[in-house]
């Protein structure tokens, strides 16, 4: 198993406000004033660390949250975007020129999906879509003009974990770069330090875990955060989907609790798979020894922060899961909601919500049957009773 630490690694930063501030003072401004002319040029060419010169480039709220995300990924450094998905595109987009190819997961992000499918068409970006946990084919997929091996390290909607280890080393053979969206399992797996190159999060989810606002984060080496950023030709700074500021200063407060929120919404989801799967329910959760990648998830992960909040029931047919959500909604167990991370249980039924971005034919291939019901499972006091609510709609349903 994994050693480290990444809670205290955000603990011991001192990061102080203008005026000793208990938290850093925010930067409400877009611009900022130089005393010589010299040192602005300097600053436009990158050259004189410490300086601002606007905030679509830099913002010194944003660094303090990119020194969090740093140091809780032990990469050299971080960007902060307004949305995952400008997090993952800018990234690929920075690796990729027109005529490079990307071998991914075919399980992912359906917004995820539909760009790697659909959108990079456009600059003759070529995919390749493999079953991310047959290395045989992850490397059998390699091309000469092949710039990332993409992933998540516990994937959209179906829960298969990445091995990251086994990836990296493939990726530093071929002499290429593997990316990982570690948005389901910040803390509990550290892909840096299993050799991903990049880390991008939708911190949307589970880091801000507040679900009132939208944002991503792109974690990797000094060089690469240099080059989103770079004036010239940076696809970050030219795209231009920064964080603003105020958003930015909250969610650095909200990842002081994540270690704590974490733990919780594991704990709570293993109670609850545990009870579900005794009854028979059909459940997919790495939490348990039945799921096909338990081992290796316990291999991964860091210690004490479990084997995650999110897990799957089949219930086979649409209309099944939607009268299970309907139940589950009117009886409290949570909200039917798309997204994740959320203090409260959130659940929708992956293939007609966010995977409807994949073919039918194609999440058929995959083993995403048309009734599977995603949880994110919330830090309800009571689990256990929760469960029970849900057993008994599962019972009701003919599901368990
Ligand atoms: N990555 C994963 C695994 C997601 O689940 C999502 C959104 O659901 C995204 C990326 C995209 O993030 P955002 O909605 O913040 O753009």
């Amino acid at each position: 198993m994994a050693t480290y630490d990444p809670a205290s690694r955000i603990q011991k930063l001192r990061h102080f406000g203008e005026f000793g501030g208990v938290n850093p003072s925010i930067t409400d401004s877009s611009t900022y004033t130089f005393l010589h002319g010299d040192d602005m040029f300097e600053t436009f060419l990158g050259h004189m660390e410490g300086c601002f010169l606007y905030s679509r480039h830099w913002n010194p709220s944003n660094k303090y949250l990119a020194d969090a995300l740093a140091a809780m990924e032990d990469t050299e450094s971080a960007w902060v975007t307004s949305s995952g998905m400008a997090a993952i595109t800018c990234s690929l987009l920075q690796l990729c020129n027109t005529g490079d190819h990307i071998v991914t997961s075919v399980t992912t992000y359906g917004g995820t999906f539909a760009f790697l499918k659909n959108y990079l068409k456009k600059f003759q970006i070529e995919v390749t879509f493999v079953n991310i946990s047959d290395l045989e084919s992850v490397e059998a997929a390699i091309q000469e003009n092949t710039k990332v091996i993409y992933t998540e390290s516990v994937t959209n909607p179906l829960l298969q974990v990445s091995d990251i280890p086994r990836l990296a080393a493939i990726a530093r053979r071929h002499n290429i770069k593997l990316m990982v969206d570690n948005t389901f399992t910040p803390m509990i797996i550290s892909p840096a330090r299993l050799g991903a190159d990049i880390v991008v999060y939708s911190m949307t989810k589970f880091i801000n875990g507040k679900n009132d606002c939208v944002a991503g984060a792109i974690c990797g080496t000094n060089q690469f955060i240099h080059d989103l950023s770079n004036v010239n030709d940076g696809t970050a700074m030219l795209l231009g989907p920064v964080l603003d500021p105020l958003r930015s200063s909250s969610i650095l407060k909200n990842i002081h609790t994540l270690h704590l929120r974490m733990k919780q919404h594991s704990q709570n989801a293993q109670v609850l798979a545990e009870k579900l799967n005794r009854s028979g329910i059909s459940i997919t959760y790495p939490g348990l020894k039945n799921h096909p990648q338990h081992e290796l998830h316990s291999q991964l992960m860091n210690p004490e922060f479990g084997y995650g909040g999110m897990l799957a029931i089949d219930a086979h047919t649409v209309k099944k899961a939607n009268s299970l959500m309907q139940k589950m909604q009117e009886q409290d167990v949570g909200y039917l909601a798309v997204s994740l991370g959320y203090f409260k249980t959130l659940f929708s039924c992956s293939g007609t919500s966010t995977s409807s971005e994949v073919p039918e034919d194609v999440q058929r291939q995959m083993g995403l049957s048309e009734g599977l019901v995603r949880f994110s499972v919330g830090l309800d006091n009571d689990i256990e009773a929760t469960a029970e609510t849900i057993l008994q709609i599962c019972h009701e349903e003919g599901l368990a």
